[in-house]
């Protein structure tokens, strides 16, 4: 069984007087890094200075470059003897990052994980099979300790071919499997062509989605198409990975576990705290971390912390579902929009299926955008295919305030990709 549950169960007073005590203790620990000791020292700051929780927006924030800038070791605040595994994200964008973890790091990222896996219900005796490609993607091992650490039968399938997922799926009895909704819906097509009914055929019932942004209609989706509870999962790999914030069965935000982070929202622009309950930047600072801490870290993902209590009794705050990340914004003619915002329409539709793709172009100063999305039944009903058109097109204005080019296309002729999904195209060319 997992270690720590009392911590699930923090009053809001125990919670704070817990993350004053670690707060001071991670800075401190900073110290032994000349990053942290340099941003103390240029900002006339000292560990002394952090006395209470309020007392954190005196730290300045921690950026990804400054990640990239340390690579690869030197945010490490213990000798490298001490640390024994690292994770780096891909760096398609650049210099890749590192994070490091002591033999304690990961043994609470496997707590945390496994405390969010009992939260919607998972226990020993519970098959759990991880689709997640394993190697420096934290969703892989960040999973496995996680669901061993539970208790439950493993089953590290990994990402990839799909067939032999399923049989896995129906010859272990698997009961909860971890996908990125993405992934979730492929699953699904290729059970329909091998005619296996998920209802039937398996014995699945609870679905962990995460590692990129979906909407609550996808979601919905996922749960009708395969017959489960689809819990929302968050995480990144500077915040060690998964388990950082999930939903509980009221599938209605997702707590933060307080006792590993702190958690501020602020404006993206201005970085001033945003007020309560407004959307803003996730900015976080890990209090319980050894080898690599990080202070105000800017997450780049777009949320808002939820009002109000949940019914489940828990007293860690709530998260929104997220909103994507500020680089994901698509700014056209002027107009912010979110990749989310469109899937939200297009995933009403039961005529469509969930792949889909928006492209960005411009001829001279016009920016267009391009909406190809798959059907889910070949027709070739053109008047019907037309109208559906006319409407997706005028459901997509409403929320856009854009006309956009809807393209229905057939059943898997959008490129599938490995991992997490691209949905948008920008081909814009800059002008002068
Ligand atoms: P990479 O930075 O290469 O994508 P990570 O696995 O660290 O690698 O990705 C973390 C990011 O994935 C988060 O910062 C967030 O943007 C996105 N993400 C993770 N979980 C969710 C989720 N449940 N909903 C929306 N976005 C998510
Ligand atoms: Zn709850």
């Amino acid at each position: 069984m997992y270690l720590h549950p009392e911590f699930e169960k923090l009053t809001r007073s125990e919670i704070e007087v817990l993350q004053l005590e670690r707060l001071k203790k991670t800075v401190n620990r900073c110290m032994n890094t000349e990053f942290y000791r340099k941003r103390f020292a240029e900002n006339n700051i000292t560990p002394d200075d952090i006395r209470s929780l309020s007392d954190l927006y005196k730290i300045p924030f921690t950026t990804k470059q400054d990640l990239r800038e340390s690579y690869p070791f030197k945010m490490s605040t213990v000798p490298l003897s001490q640390v024994v595994r690292l994770h780096s994200s891909s760096g398609t964008t650049g210099t890749p990052t590192v994070i490091l973890h002591t033999q304690k790091d990961l043994d609470e990222w496997a707590n945390a994980v496994a405390r969010c896996l009992y939260m919607v219900g998972l226990r020993p005796g519970d098959i759990f099979q991880n689709s997640s490609g394993y190697g420096m993607f934290t969703g892989g091992l960040g999973f496995q300790y996680g669901a061993e650490r539970l208790g439950m039968l493993t089953v590290p399938a990994a990402a990839g071919n799909t067939k032999r997922q399923i049989k896995f799926i129906t010859d272990f009895g698997t009961t909860a499997l971890h996908a990125i909704p993405s992934y979730a819906g492929r699953l699904y097509e290729v059970m329909e062509e091998m005619g296996i009914d998920p209802r039937r055929d398996t014995r699945l019932h609870t679905l962990i989605i995460g590692a990129e942004p979906h909407s609550e209609e996808q979601r919905r989706r996922i749960e009708k198409m395969l017959g489960v509870k689809a819990y929302n999962s968050f995480g990144m790999s500077e915040m060690c990975g998964p388990g950082v914030a999930f939903e509980c069965q009221e599938q209605n935000g997702l707590h933060i576990w307080e006792d590993y982070y702190i958690v501020e929202i602020v404006n993206p622009d201005t970085l001033e705290p945003v007020k309560d309950g407004e959307i803003g930047e996730l900015v976080l600072t890990t209090i319980n971390r050894e080898a690599m801490p990080l202070l105000r870290y800017r997450t780049r993902d777009l949320t808002r912390i939820l009002p109000g209590s949940c019914p489940c009794g828990r007293h860690h705050k709530r998260l929104d579902r997220m909103k994507g990340r500020s680089d994901d914004m698509m700014i056209l003619k002027g107009v912010n929009i979110f990749p989310i915002q469109i899937e939200t329409i297009l995933m009403q539709f039961p005529e469509l299926g969930n792949d889909y793709l928006i492209t960005l172009t411009n001829e001279e100063a016009n920016d267009l955008m391009t909406v190809e999305v798959e059907l889910k039944e070949f027709s070739d009903d053109y008047h019907r295919l037309q109208a559906l058109t006319k409407e997706i097109t005028r459901q997509l204005k409403d929320e856009i305030l854009i006309t956009p080019i809807v393209r229905l296309v057939s059943k898997g002729s959008l490129p599938k990709q490995e991992g997490k999904a691209i949905r948008v195209k920008d081909l814009r060319k800059t002008l002068i």
